[in-house]
């Protein structure tokens, strides 16, 4: 089921490329395999992903050291600064920086490892109370200061949209993360790229897809509905 969930999202992707003048080969799937064992994701291993993104530390430093060195892991969920000895040296990408509290907890466990982190700023763009994420307005200012640390490197913008019953409700929200993308890139600023746009899930990633997303993060819609009982 998995391989056949897989092949349906990667086609929608296309559709949307297409609807939008787009490259399909410019969107990256993120198969969000949160809370699914690692049978689960060796079928999808086996059927050609390589990308998976995690929202707890932990689990993500589990599945990790489990799981072939080729498979790369994005770290999307809420990051603890007491947990980002977990992701650092494992996430390619981590979407979810909103402070320069956390950034500087990455940059410390970055010369302890003597690696860097590729990192997105994560916008709560919507402005829901319940969600993580720097303010629109407050953007700038943040990628300014995560600039200054030498062993990070801002890769774009990132948000998670409510969910809705109608996906075209959150367009705006798509569009609106875009344009600020594009705003921080005209400023060139140091050390900053604005290539990676991060927004989509199951219920929406084709709006995001038509709105520019470079990555969207399914996980539903390729592992089924998750346990969170178990
Ligand atoms: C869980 C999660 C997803 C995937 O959600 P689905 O609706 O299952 O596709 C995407 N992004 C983030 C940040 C998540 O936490």
């Amino acid at each position: 089921m998995i391989r056949e969930n897989l092949q349906e999202v990667e086609n929608n992707i296309v559709a949307a490329c297409e609807r939008s003048n787009r490259n399909a080969g410019d969107v990256t799937l993120i198969a969000v395999s949160k809370t699914k064992p690692i049978a689960m994701i060796e079928e999808a291993i086996s059927a050609g992903k390589k990308e998976f993104g995690e929202n707890k530390a932990q689990e993500m430093k589990e599945k990790y050291d489990t799981l072939p060195k080729d498979v790369k892991w994005h770290f999307i969920g809420h990051l603890q600064t007491n947990k980002v000895k977990y992701v650092v040296g494992r996430a390619a990408l981590i979407h979810s920086v909103d402070s320069l509290h956390l950034a500087e907890a990455i940059q410390r466990e970055c010369e302890k490892r003597e690696v860097q982190a590729e990192v997105l700023v994560e916008v709560n763009v919507a402005g829901e109370d319940s969600k993580f994420g720097v303010k629109p307005e407050e953007t700038e200012n943040l990628v300014r200061e995560i600039a200054k640390l030498s062993r990070i490197h801002v890769c774009g913008l990132m948000t998670i949209a409510p969910f809705v019953e109608n996906s075209e409700e959150n367009r705006w929200i798509f569009r609106k993360l875009h344009k600020l993308s594009v705003d921080i890139s005209s400023k060139n600023i140091d050390n900053i790229d604005m290539n990676v746009l991060s927004m989509g899930m199951t219920n929406d990633y084709e709006v995001a897809v038509e709105e520019g997303a470079t990555h969207v993060r399914v996980g539903t819609g390729i592992f089924g509905e998750r346990n969170y009982a178990v």
